[in-house]
């Protein structure tokens, strides 16, 4: 017999969609049974009190979790997240119901063994309540008390040699995808990047001293497995400045609907009959800068108007590969919306080699003035992106040292007020617009 009536909560258990409500209720009753015979150091009833109070709220259509009360770990100023009720009465079990942020391993590779001794971990020292992963990237244990902290924190850093993540005012977790660990579009090998950044920068993840929170997220490819040019103030996105590998053979195999060359390597066209493969429409028109055509039967790209997007890569995954001079480009300013609404990364690099022989040196210096900068001029609470936005793309130039370059305009390809004839063009870029319009804009 559950402990608390929840009506609003069970409507959200409706639907075909997983629900939050009911993994709660399991919890609970796991909890409640006790086969393993588990000591816990919280509350038993915790995960009920839990669905008790966050009913209430939907009930009084406010919160009843308290602001204020700051908890967590010696020598650490982030990682732990404090959260009291204000129903201690009601809802004891959640009187203290802190979260904790641990930090996720590089591309989130797990061992089930590693996984086994988290969840034991939080099933005796916290709710057993996860969340994998947090918007961050965390793993996220949600649900303690204040004196299970540090035990949680030792158990975690002494023997499972794991650290916190980051929260408050500095550096969160940095995230990243897979990256050449698995993937064949990797530019660069993220899980090194990520790892050895975080590292670096520990003081800066545990010691908050930033005027907000400030992110890194790594894409090894314009892919974006991780979503940083939305979700990172930091954006590392793997790119490359050679040509776009064409392999003719391979092109005329997708074009001939060759069983062994299925589009999208067959990703997309198991679930519904698609019609045959059509290299025009599947590929040649939706290339945003319509910079591919077909000469005869050969497949042309003019690679200086590509803009890395990888559709025709991810269609034609055989025939089309990224180019040998790999590198990244960096982004920056994305955030959600607290303020002036959520922004997506603005390029600032456009390309930087990744070097782990002079320990990233190129990348780091990049790192370091703009924190210079934002630590300098940033106001309470005001993240990078909307510090660019107050002060102008240009003083991020200047604190940076970068020049203004082509790849800066944030609209290239919309501006209508920028005409050149042919005979005003010398060469360079300039040119490539006019041969450009020609294949084109007919
Ligand atoms: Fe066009 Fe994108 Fe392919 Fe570049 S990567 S050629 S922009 S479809």
């Amino acid at each position: 017999m559950a402990k608390h009536e929840t009506p609003f909560l069970d409507q959200l258990e409706s639907g075909p969609w997983p629900s939050f409500v009911s993994d709660l209720k399991q919890q609970a009753e796991v909890r409640a049974k006790n086969e393993a015979g588990v000591e816990f150091q919280i509350p038993v009833d915790c995960v009920e009190d839990l669905l008790g109070v966050v009913e209430l709220s939907y009930k009084h259509g406010r919160t009843h979790w308290k602001h204020g009360g700051i908890v967590g770990v010696f020598g650490y100023g982030g990682g732990v997240i404090g959260r009291y009720c204000d129903q201690p009465k009601l809802f004891p079990g959640v009187e203290h119901f802190h979260t904790m942020r641990v930090a996720q391993p590089c591309g989130k590779y797990y061992t089930t063994d590693y996984l086994r001794s988290l969840t034991k971990l939080w099933d005796l020292r916290g709710s057993g309540i996860t969340n994998m992963h947090g918007a961050t990237g965390d793993i996220i244990f949600l649900g303690t008390t204040t004196p299970q902290l540090e035990e949680v924190f030792y158990e975690l850093t002494h023997n499972l040699n794991q650290d916190l993540g980051g929260s408050g005012s500095n550096l969160r977790t940095p995230a990243d995808c897979l990256g050449s660990s698995r993937c064949e579009y990797a530019c660069y090998d993220s899980n090194a990047l990520c790892h050895f950044l975080t590292n670096e920068y520990q003081d800066e993840l545990h010691r908050p001293a930033f005027p907000y929170k400030f992110k890194f997220k790594f894409d090894a490819c314009p892919n974006g497995c991780v979503a940083s040019i939305a979700r990172s103030d930091m954006s590392f996105i793997g790119t490359w400045k050679d040509d776009i590998k064409i392999d003719q053979d391979a092109v005329a195999k997708y074009i001939a609907n060759d069983e062994a060359y299925p589009a999208n390597a067959g990703a997309f066209r198991g679930s519904r009959d698609w019609g045959p493969f059509d290299i025009n429409k599947e590929v040649i028109n939706l290339c945003p800068t319509k910079c591919m055509w077909m000469e005869g039967d050969e497949l042309k790209i003019d690679n200086s108007n590509c803009t890395r997007c990888m559709h025709c890569i991810n269609t034609m995954p055989r025939a089309l590969k990224i180019g040998d001079e790999r590198g990244l480009s960096i982004l920056v300013g994305a955030k959600a919306p607290i303020l002036d609404g959520a922004q997506m990364g603005s390029l600032l690099v456009p390309f930087v080699e990744v070097n782990p022989d002079d320990d990233y040196a190129a990348i780091t210096e990049i790192i370091e003035s703009i924190w210079d900068w934002w630590m300098e001029e940033g106001k309470n609470r005001e993240r990078l992106g909307e510090l660019i936005m107050r002060q102008g793309f240009q003083k991020l130039l200047e604190v940076t040292g970068i020049e203004a370059q082509p790849q800066h305009v944030a609209y290239p390809r919309t501006n209508p007020y920028i005409f050149w004839k042919e005979d005003e063009v010398e060469g360079g870029w300039e040119r490539d617009v006019v041969e450009y319009r020609k294949h084109h804009l007919r």
